[in-house]
């Protein structure tokens, strides 16, 4: 049994559409497939963007729902046949979709809650589109809401799953053990979208289709879970800033984890769990070039020989910085600190303190900065008036850059090289973190700075390999 999942890149376009359908047929022609599908390549950005201004109660959202509208029914009139059930369909969506944005331009409001119901259009439309498509080309093909498989709790924008409840459901609707194989439906599954237990509509984050995938091939005790996209596999670096990146032929879970949460969005980053939970190997592959082998992802320990694996970064951060002469030795600071963030909703990506006490930093968002101040200053209120504490700065358009590799375990000498190439750069270094691990060394640099940095660091690893 394989689950194969499609991302929006892979379904950007009729032509890219026909690609994959290629690619299905002849999967099901020897195997067992389960499938899921992102929105279409741009939509979610579009939908997002849509909801937002039509919470500004401007009326013109209808011309940005018009698009989206005629970019499916367009995708129907070159690949399906009579497709007028389908194209109803899609008008029926996209109605919806209108009406809501209407409610929100009204109201001028749109909640996390109405944010996510409206994005999970995206998905909806691709997979009733494909579905048809599949039906088309002689596949016994079901469209599967995937709010009917994976429940969540109601944290919206980035919902935290339920494995026990979704996996069972997603076992009673498609179940891998059907005696007569010919006969069971391929479920095409639209990835991303899910909902709580009252049925009200949650998304898994950005890139959560690849979630949804490996949640149905744990589930379903696949064999593979192939993330189909429109990159060769998981490369050293980010290809679209590294020229020299190139593909790697194995990552271990851990090493693939991390990448992908310091900002390797070739894969979301909880994917992995339930996959390492059954030992299902991941396989990352390239819709516009299937011959190419792609990454597995699996539990050995990293095949590179290199001394790192990969090199990541997030961009749009902010630095935080607590200073103050009356902070050594204070206990329950650092507690105090990361409790009222913890308290504001505020998620940090990395934390550095130095050893004199005299002040801790730490990462968040861009947009979460000025709520961390907030919350500090409030928090920390009493010592800032003694002048215990001096000031709570922030330092905004920032990059947390991470190299990352299970090699780099007991082995002297990595900090050196990476810190001498930063320095030969003459790239201005504004924090580092190692994590006990010993797998990934992070730092912060000026955003302006990331090519820069991401090519130096690239070259002082993978010296002399060029794509
Ligand atoms: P999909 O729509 O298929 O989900 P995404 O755009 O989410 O595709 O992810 C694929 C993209 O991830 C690639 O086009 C590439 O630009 C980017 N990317 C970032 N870092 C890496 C990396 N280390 N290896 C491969 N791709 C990467
Ligand atoms: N369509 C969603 C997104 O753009 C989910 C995904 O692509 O995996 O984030
Ligand atoms: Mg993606």
């Amino acid at each position: 049994m394989r689950v194969m999942k499609f991302g929006g890149s892979s379904v950007a376009d009729a032509a890219r559409i026909r690609a994959v359908a290629e690619i299905i047929v002849d999967a099901a022609a020897s195997d067992r497939i389960a499938l899921v599908f992102s929105a279409m390549k741009g939509i979610t950005d579009q939908l997002l963007s849509v909801a937002d201004e039509a919470a500004t109660g401007s009326a013109t959202f209808g011309r940005q729902c018009d698009e989206i509208r005629s970019r499916h029914l367009e995708v129907i009139r070159e690949l399906i046949p009579d497709g007028e059930s389908t194209a109803a369909a899609v008008e029926a969506l996209c109605d919806e979709l209108a009406e809501l944005l209407h409610g929100v331009s009204l109201v001028r409001e749109c909640s996390p809650r109405t944010r996510d119901l409206i994005v999970s259009h995206g998905e909806r439309l691709n997979c009733t589109i494909v579905t048809a498509v599949l039906s088309s080309a002689g596949l016994n093909a079901r469209m599967v809401d995937g709010r009917t498989i994976i429940r969540t709790d109601t944290t919206h924008g980035s919902a935290a799953v339920d494995f026990k409840s979704t996996y069972k459901l997603i076992r009673d609707t498609i179940s891998p053990d059907d005696p007569i194989a010919g006969d069971v439906p391929i479920a095409i599954i639209t990835g991303f979208i899910a909902s709580d237990a009252h049925g009200v509509t949650t998304t898994l984050g950005r890139n959560g289709s690849d979630y949804t995938a490996s949640l149905v091939g744990a589930a379903i005790d696949a064999d593979v879970i192939e993330i189909w996209t429109d990159v060769d596999g998981v490369y050293s670096a980010d290809p679209r800033f590294v020229d020299s990146a190139s593909v790697l032929g194995a990552v271990s879970y851990r090493e693939a984890m991390e990448l992908s949460y310091f900002g390797a969005e070739v894969i979301h980053p909880f994917t992995m769990l339930p996959a390492v939970e059954k030992g299902i190997p991941l396989l990352i592959r390239n819709t516009m070039n299937p011959s190419a082998p792609g990454t597995v992802i699996a539990e050995h320990t990293s095949a590179q020989a290199g001394l790192i694996t990969g090199i990541a970064s997030i961009e749009s951060v902010a630095l935080v910085n607590v200073e103050g002469g009356g902070m050594v030795g204070l206990p329950g600071i650092a507690g105090r600190i990361f409790g009222a963030l913890a308290d504001a909703k505020i998620n940090i990506i990395m934390i550095s303190q130095a050893s004199s006490e005299h002040s801790i930093c730490f990462i968040v968002r861009d947009h979460h900065a000025d709520p961390a101040v907030s919350a500090l200053e409030r928090e920390l209120e009493l010592e800032l008036h003694q002048k215990k504490i001096e000031r709570v700065q922030v330092e905004r358009d920032l990059e947390i850059v991470a190299v990352i590799g299970e090699n780099m375990r007991g082995r002297p000498g990595i900090s050196g090289r990476l810190f001498s190439a930063l320095g030969e750069a003459k790239i201005n270094v504004l924090a580092i973190a190692q994590g006990s691990t010993e797998m990934n060394i992070s730092f912060v640099v000026h955003r302006s700075d990331r090519k820069t940095t991401l090519n130096a660091v690239h070259r002082a690893f993978f010296p002399g390999e060029v794509r």
